[in-house]
């Protein structure tokens, strides 16, 4: 099994689309974004969900480009050129767990699909 590290992953969280567009009420206009990743540049077209918060209001959410659920941060795999959400890894978990490792860190079943 291979792992892949969270550190060699591009996270890219709802905010930073939030930003992109001028703030997260902006946001709740857009149907989709234009996420750009890397050198040349890898455009994915990423459609948002915006869905009615328990405080009221709404939330912004991605759907996922893999398997379509809402997700508030996708990864990107440069070596395999997927955005993905953090469900689309069968084996995802915290390394915090295991003695000697940086707290928040993941690692990934790069088999899985
Ligand atoms: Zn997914």
């Amino acid at each position: 099994m291979s792992v892949i590290f969270v550190d060699d992953l591009v996270r890219v969280h709802v905010l930073d689309a939030a930003r992109s567009v001028g703030g997260k009420r902006k946001l709740l206009a857009y149907p989709y974004v234009q996420v750009r990743l890397g050198e040349p540049g890898l455009d994915f077209t990423v459609h948002l969900e915006h869905r009615n918060c328990w405080r009221g209001g709404k939330q912004s959410y991605f759907r996922c480009p893999t398997c379509g659920r809402a997700a508030f941060i996708l990864f990107f795999d440069p070596a395999r050129g997927q955005l993905r959400c953090r469900s689309d890894w069968r084996e995802l978990r915290y390394r915090s767990q295991e003695r000697g490792h940086r707290r928040g860190e993941l690692i990934a079943n790069a088999t899985a699909t």
